[in-house]
């Protein structure tokens, strides 16, 4: 394997704990690793994920960057020569690149940006994720966002305390909600950010609380949650891992916080005394407490509350029924609500006092 192939597979290796896509699934390259993505479009596509660095000088405890003995790097030119050369042969279709920061984050920041820079001028014309380092300046925020698709800083956790249990280098209000105010401005609808959950042992409550404040604020258009797992010769290497029904709770609650019209008042009904949800879906658990929905009459916001009922569902519901009321399970199927869920929770009819099971 030549050096360019060992630092490859030493630098996508080393991206792996950035999301890009939930449920993203990594595959193995000659002499590196891609994960694969759901494109918006419909398809799979294959993003190349990695760093430009992959030796950090912070004390993140949950991160084993920056236990790297032997750093490892490449420069903007080489990483856009060896990202090129698997795009032209049809290898890879996108590249999501964050870094470590082995020195002042302006030069990484920079370096990154003159990544991008390279790639645009040699003809790329594909997705490009960068990643915005806690502490950017303004001007390289400015520059990220012109020249990639989508910029994302990650919060990791919910406020100053948690995150000054975890890593002692970031100022939680300085480095990071400051910058992402900037990203917000600089890429309006084009950003991301990122949780470890339960790294720093915060509460589900505290996440709603944090998660509310996120669209209220700065509107990322997705926020990506990965559950903590416990790195050999890390500070919290005994610390107990996150299960992974956790991560994927959030991403359910979230879609409900963002698309759905729920609030997050509603959804503080639903944690235990301990600010915790249980394994179970919160639309479900939301639902199970309200009455049936009249899915002749129901306004939007009701619909989307029917598990089994998304945006387009209850769109499509609307449409229909004003030319055709729904009578029975025969008009949802047509209409494409098919399951159980939804069947439990829906009436046709406001004489329906008992709640009709339309699929058992
Ligand atoms: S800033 Fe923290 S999380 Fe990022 S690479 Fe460095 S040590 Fe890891």
């Amino acid at each position: 394997m030549s050096v360019l192939e060992q630092k490859l597979t030493r630098l996508t290796a080393a991206g792996r704990f950035d999301i890009c896509g939930a449920g993203e699934c990594i595959q193995s390259l000659s002499s590196a690793s891609c994960i694969s993505y759901n494109r918006r479009t419909g398809g799979c596509g294959r993003m190349l994920k990695m760093l430009l660095n992959g030796s950090c000088s912070y004390d993140c405890a949950y991160c084993s960057i920056h236990l790297q003995r032997e750093p490892v790097s490449l420069s903007p030119e080489e990483l856009a020569d060896a990202f090129l050369r698997l795009w032209r042969d049809g290898i890879v279709e996108g590249l999501f690149l964050s870094s470590g920061i082995p020195r002042d984050v302006d030069c990484v920041m920079h370096d990154l940006v003159e990544t991008g820079e390279i790639l645009r001028r040699r003809g790329y014309d594909g997705y490009l994720h960068l990643k915005i380092l806690p502490g950017a300046t303004r001007a390289d925020i400015h520059d990220a966002a012109r020249v990639a698709d989508r910029i994302s800083i990650n919060l990791e956790t919910t406020s100053p305390d948690r995150l000054g249990g975890i890593a002692g280098v970031k100022d939680y209000r300085q480095d990071i909600l400051k910058r992402q105010s900037w990203v917000a401005e600089e890429k309006p609808g084009g950003h991301t950010t990122q949780f470890v959950v339960g790294a720093a042992d915060e509460t589900d409550a505290e996440i709603l609380s944090c998660l509310a404040d996120q669209h209220r604020r700065v509107r990322p258009s997705r926020i990506y949650f990965s559950a903590f797992n416990a790195i050999p010769g890390t500070p919290l290497a005994e610390h107990p891992d996150t299960p992974a029904w956790r991560a994927r709770r959030w991403y359910q609650a979230d879609y409900l916080l963002r698309d759905y019209g729920i609030t997050a008042d509603e959804l503080r009904t639903i944690l235990n005394e301990e600010g915790f949800f249980g394994d179970y879906d919160p639309k479900m658990v939301l639902a199970a407490a309200n009455a049936p929905v009249n899915v002749n009459l129901a306004p939007r916001r009701d619909l989307l509350r029917v598990p089994g009922i998304g945006p387009k569902a209850a769109d499509r519901i609307i449409s229909l029924r004003r030319v055709h009321p729904f009578s029975g399970p025969a008009d949802l199927l047509r209409a494409g609500i098919r399951g159980k869920a939804a069947g439990r929770h829906l009436v046709f009819s406001d004489r329906d006092t008992v709640q009709t099971k339309l699929f058992l």
